[in-house]
């Protein structure tokens, strides 16, 4: 049991101030996870554990208490990538490859089995005893699974006594295990999981009621992805601060000159509009006043510091510029909420990470400082990993678009669906 101890460690430091209240002492537990992991190509073996890792602590504290965890997971997009025949690729697709990853960082056994409902499923969950696991097979492998087929998720509900979802990378979904299934349980015998309620907790740091001075930084590639979020943000925040490729639909909104950088001439009304909400509201908008600027979207390319509203036909802005970092490191280093979504530059490219790069330090800096850091999904995850500073902000999320969801102010169905009692039987 070195395995679950480990990891209990673990939980008590992930876990601050959550608490699973329902007793799962010989209880089956119907646990749904986001273990959609990355796989080697040639062996199928998992390149990276973080998911997993992520939802150790809910499982081992179940196991502890004495009940026993059938786990249940997507892994990939099956349905869109059928065998010429028609059939599942059953073979680069099985959750099977997880097992033994998961075997290993528990240090106990993990049963699998090949279906996800079904007499072999039924079987299976029966036979399964106290401090036992059991992981099914892939869920979307099942029609009903994103169709949120209420059969099908009576099938999984059977299966167990009570469900906790600890998926929060869906929870934006009205899947069958994510969402449909909830119904079939009554509040006394459904719960979030640890990692679950902590990207709650997380995030209504931030969208309730922050500690000021609250600063965002939005980046990444389009506006279009991020509208509605700016907007809401524009009500919430004393600074935004906008980087990334969307920042020149802004620049060329406000009649500058951007070349050819990246731009969506549908949404340069709309940036306009919200320049001008913000100026209502008294928020400090921020964009880059200058740009690490290209002659092509390469490593390899030309590169000079342009004015961001100047850059010449032929050139393309892919990071921010030297003032525009500092400009953006001094207003974030004083914050006291801090709200980080999407890159600075394509900072994939070891030339125009600069930016991406100086804006994470300064966040890690506020951090120091006393400030509230969350890493709201997205590339900005990668980033803050790929620069190592991953453990010095204050969270960093688990589920891309289901955190800009919530923080764009859309109750998550998988999250609504819990909170109701239950609505089928
Ligand atoms: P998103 O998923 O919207 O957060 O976008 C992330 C992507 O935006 C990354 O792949 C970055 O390389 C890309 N990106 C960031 N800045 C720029 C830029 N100035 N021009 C083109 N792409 C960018």
């Amino acid at each position: 049991m070195d395995g679950v101890f480990y990891f209990c460690t673990l939980i008590s430091k992930i876990a601050i101030e959550v608490d699973m209240d329902i007793n799962f002492s010989g209880k089956k537990v119907l646990l749904r996870v986001d273990f959609n992991v990355p796989l080697n190509k040639e062996d199928f073996s998992v390149t990276d554990t973080t998911r997993i890792v992520r939802a150790l602590p809910t499982i081992t504290h179940i196991l502890e208490e004495g009940g026993s965890v059938i786990l249940m997971s997507h892994l990939g997009r099956p349905m869109k990538k059928l065998k010429e025949d028609g059939s599942i690729d059953v073979e680069k697709f099985t959750l099977e490859h997880i097992q033994s990853t998961l075997t290993d960082l528990l240090q106990l056994d993990v049963k699998f089995c090949p279906e996800t409902v079904g007499k072999q499923a039924t079987e299976m969950a029966a036979n399964l005893k106290r401090g036992q696991i059991l992981l099914l097979e892939n869920t979307r492998f099942n029609e009903g699974e994103k169709k949120g087929d209420v059969e099908f998720a009576k099938k999984l509900a059977q299966l167990a006594d009570v469900y906790v979802n600890d998926a929060f990378g869906t929870a934006h979904r009205s899947h069958a295990s994510t969402t449909t299934v909830a119904n079939f349980f009554n509040e006394e015998e459904k719960t979030f999981g640890f990692l679950l309620e902590n990207e709650l907790k997380n995030a209504e740091r931030v969208t309730n009621n922050p500690e000021r001075p609250f600063v965002a930084i939005v980046g990444g590639a389009k506006v279009s992805d991020k509208m509605l979020l700016l907007d809401r943000l524009i009500d919430q925040v004393d600074t935004l601060i906008i980087g990334g490729g969307m920042a020149y639909t802004f620049m060329k909104a406000q009649g500058g000159q951007i070349g050819n950088s990246l731009c969506e001439e549908d949404r340069l009304e709309l940036a306009n509009e919200l320049i001008k909400k913000a100026r209502t509201k008294g928020v400090h908008l921020l964009l880059p006043t200058d740009s690490v600027i290209a002659d092509n979207f390469s490593n390899e390319a030309n590169t000079r510091i342009a004015p961001s509203n100047l850059i010449e036909e032929g050139w393309m802005g892919l990071d921010i510029g030297v003032y525009a970092q500092n400009e953006f490191a001094n207003n974030i280093r004083n914050a006291k909420t801090i709200l980080w979504n999407g890159p600075m530059g394509v900072f994939e490219m070891s030339n125009f990470a600069n930016g991406t790069k100086l804006i994470a330090q300064a966040v890690a800096e506020a951090t120091k400082n006393g400030g509230f850091s969350l890493i709201g999904g997205g590339d900005s995850v990668a980033a803050v990993n790929q620069m190592g500073l991953s453990k010095e902000v204050s969270y960093v999320s688990t589920g891309g678009g289901a955190m800009l969801e919530l923080l764009e102010g859309k109750e998550l169905p998988g999250v609504k669906a819990m909170n109701m009692g239950k609505v089928e039987s």
